[in-house]
């Protein structure tokens, strides 16, 4: 018998990663603004037609791209963030995995429009299938601008399987605002069929948290500051009166990451016993620095996920730190005999 094993052409292999990595449009804009962050930007627009199923337009004005790294910024495995498998224990970029792109183009029609500061002229490229369709010298300002186009026109399957407008954008001002709160420095905007969703100035962490959430909750936030050996801790915790009955404001972020940490979780609403009952969940917003080496972040493409040396310790430190935002607000605790 023949062998009959063979390599996948680039083509397949890219659609394959981009089944864990671009998911729906809001995989797409957390991907672009992420990179936007990564090049240095100070100002990047998000911009929509139809809930990112016409279009996801991200402009950012950082560093831009090389002509030669315009066109390698779409092959797999291609990054400018780390080199060494050493780097991946010293991770201190949004992106590291040189796949998003690669993914993005090979499942929808991508223009990408860039220069440096240092460039006379920028460079446009069209990218679908995988494949450079055309490149040429444009004149534009310093910066990105990507535009995806046609979402899983490759797979009319996955296509089929967006949901309404409504749902779809309710998924992206979610990761919008995740990113959004990672970097306050940063100002955002998110524009939906011409609409204007959010209009985030760079500013400070509160100021942020208001512009994104609204200015009723300036009063509810108590500052959290706590630094130890192991784990540096800032922002803020709700008041107990502001905890509601559904998820929605819980934004865990490690080295200005996003992450979802039930554990962790855990020691919030601990923390809060005795001050909302246990079908309430207190929002937070709290900012953990740690030594990129004690965590791994490489666990799923979405990164959402992360695995920390001692978790049990950062627990004891999330809880004792809360408590004390919390008992810093006069609240009389009616359950917690805690001693
Ligand atoms: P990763 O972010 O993991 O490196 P991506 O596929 O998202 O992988 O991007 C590939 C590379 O393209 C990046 O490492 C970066 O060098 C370049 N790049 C992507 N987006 C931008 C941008 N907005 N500005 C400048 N460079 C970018
Ligand atoms: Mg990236």
């Amino acid at each position: 018998m023949a062998d009959v094993i063979q390599l996948l052409p680039d083509s397949v292999a890219n659609q394959i990663a981009a089944g864990e990595v671009v998911q729906r449009p809001a995989s797409v804009v957390k991907e672009l603004m992420e990179n936007a962050i990564d090049a240095g930007a100070t100002k990047v627009q998000v911009i929509l037609k139809n809930a990112g199923k016409g279009f996801i337009q991200v402009i950012d004005d950082g560093k831009g791209m090389s002509p030669r790294d315009s066109r390698m910024a779409f092959e797999r495995h291609a990054t400018s963030k780390i080199s060494n498998a050493q780097d991946l224990f010293n991770i201190r970029t949004m992106g590291f995995r040189g796949e998003a792109l690669a993914s993005i183009a090979s499942v929808a029609e991508v223009e990408l429009r860039t220069k440096r500061e240092e460039d006379e002229l920028g460079t446009y490229l069209f990218v679908a299938d995988s494949e450079l369709k055309k490149q040429e010298n444009i004149n534009c300002s310093r910066g990105t601008n990507m535009l995806v186009k046609n979402l899983f026109y490759t797979i009319p399957a996955r296509r089929k399987f967006l949901k309404s407008d409504t749902t779809e954008l309710r998924n992206i001002t979610t990761e919008f605002l995740r990113v959004a709160l990672t970097t306050p420095d940063i100002a955002f905007t998110l524009v939906n069929n011409g609409n204007e969703i959010y209009n985030l100035p760079a500013s400070g962490l509160r100021q942020r948290i208001v512009n994104a959430f609204g200015k009723t909750i300036n009063t509810k936030l108590l500052p959290v500051n706590c630094e130890t050996g192991i784990v540096t801790i800032n922002g803020f915790v709700c008041i107990p009166q502001h905890a509601r009955k559904t998820y929605g404001e819980q934004y865990f972020f490690v080295n200005h990451r996003f992450m979802k940490h039930n554990f962790f979780h855990k020691a919030i609403t601990e923390a809060y016993a005795g001050l909302i009952s246990g079908d309430m969940i207190p929002s937070y917003f709290l900012y953990f620095t740690v030594d990129p080496s004690i965590i791994d972040v490489n666990i799923h493409p979405t990164k959402t996920e992360i695995k920390f040396q001692d978790e049990s310790a950062i627990f004891q430190i999330i809880l004792a730190s809360v408590k004390e935002a919390l008992g810093k607000f006069n609240v009389t605790p009616t359950i917690d005999f805690d001693t």
